[in-house]
């Protein structure tokens, strides 16, 4: 069984992907090709958003709208410690402080009122200053950003949603890539909407930022490549991954509707034992990733060697929250300081989940977790 079935989906879309391929090797027009726009047309009439501008990856989708806004030395941003590495380090690359926050216990997404806390900590303390939230969409399940957006009005904040996770999830129809001042989504291979190899995008509704954005992602060009008036990155996306983005972004409700339904089925099959995934009233996830609450470390450890065994596979998304890595001990932070954060790291399991999955694969999944 695999975790995310890439190759049944290449079954799926073989033929409109061979054929993406093969025109931009044909057309070779390698960097920036028509297939690039396209993408871009597209991912903004699937999200609601007025700008993208595709990137790399989605850690420099993330870096891009810091470098927008002029983070740097004594800014804080706050940003959950329950999360993927990137949505921090993006913030130290800039010479800014991450400001850890925790997470809600049922929706594992940063909790507003802790962010609340944290800004009104930093302001006492007042050694840094609060400048930006980031936000992240974690495991496809959007923040509660109608509370986090009316804190960031509020304070005077930037609002970056990180939603390589989160594309295709909704808040009352509103879809995730649309929340904030920013998004940023990444094409990472087992992100929900993938390509094969490295890619992202940033989302903007302002049209100074696009542009901004624009010159960020080509080395801060002026009016041309070799002009350049500020510091910026390499960080575009190549047309091929574009002609393979295409086909999978069409193909996205389809396999996201089977993601839901598939989610549906664990939900039934395992909610009486585990804590299976929590939808507010009006949201919806995209469920890029399946994850479960067990009972604790040592159960979870267990639950694992025995469905390996069964050669299911599972992940541990993440292992340790981001304020007590390594990279973080001389911000002095200690084990209590952000419990739930720490709670879960200790407690999640993430299932195979994709959009191809099959019943009979998720009631072997369940079968062998209810096994006692
Ligand atoms: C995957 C991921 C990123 C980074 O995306 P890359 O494309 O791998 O650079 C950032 N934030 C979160 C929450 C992610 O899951």
């Amino acid at each position: 069984m695999q975790f995310n079935d890439l190759a049944a989906q290449y079954r799926h879309l073989k033929k409109e992907i061979d054929a993406g391929i093969a025109s931009v090797i044909e057309g070779a027009h390698f960097i920036s090709g028509p297939q690039v726009e396209e993408l871009e047309r597209e991912l903004c009439a699937y999200t609601g958003r007025k700008y993208c501008v595709s990137t790399s990856n989605g850690t420099d989708a993330l870096r891009m709208p810091l470098m927008a806004m002029g983070v740097g030395e004594g800014d804080a941003v706050f940003v959950p410690a329950f999360t993927f590495y990137a949505s921090a380090e993006v913030i130290s690359l800039c010479g800014a402080t991450p400001v850890f926050v925790d997470s809600d216990p049922r929706t594992f997404n940063l909790s507003p009122d802790s962010l609340r806390e944290q800004i009104d900590r930093v302001k006492r303390e007042g050694k840094l200053k609060p400048k930006g939230v980031v936000a992240v969409d974690l495991f496809g399940l959007p923040v509660d950003f109608p509370k986090v957006e009316a804190i960031c009005r509020e304070e005077n904040l930037f609002l970056l949603e990180d939603a390589a996770q989160g594309f295709g999830g909704s808040i009352n129809g509103r879809k995730a890539c649309s929340f904030g001042d920013f998004s940023a989504t990444s094409f990472f291979p087992a992100k929900a909407l993938g390509c094969y190899g490295d890619g992202g995008a940033v989302f903007t509704d302002d049209e100074e930022m696009a542009k901004l954005l624009q010159s960020i992602r080509v080395h801060g060009k002026g009016s041309f490549k070799y002009e350049n008036v500020r510091l910026g990155l390499n960080a575009r996306l190549d047309t091929i991954q574009a002609a393979i983005l295409l086909p999978k972004l069409h193909a996205f409700d389809e396999e996201n509707a089977h993601r839901c339904r598939a989610a549906a089925r664990y939900a039934e099959r395992l909610s009486g034992r585990f804590q299976t995934p929590y939808l507010p009233e009006g949201f919806s996830s995209s469920f890029g990733y399946y994850t479960i609450l067990t009972a604790g470390a040592e159960e979870r450890a267990a639950l694992q060697a025995r469905l390996k065994e069964k050669g299911i596979p599972t992940m541990v998304y993440y292992p340790c929250p981001l304020h007590l890595q390594k990279v973080y001990a001389p911000l002095g932070y200690k084990r209590g300081d952000l419990p739930v954060s720490e709670e879960l790291t200790d407690r999640v399991l993430s299932l195979p989940m994709h959009g191809y999955i099959t019943d009979e694969e998720i009631d072997a999944v369940c079968d062998a977790l209810l096994e006692s």
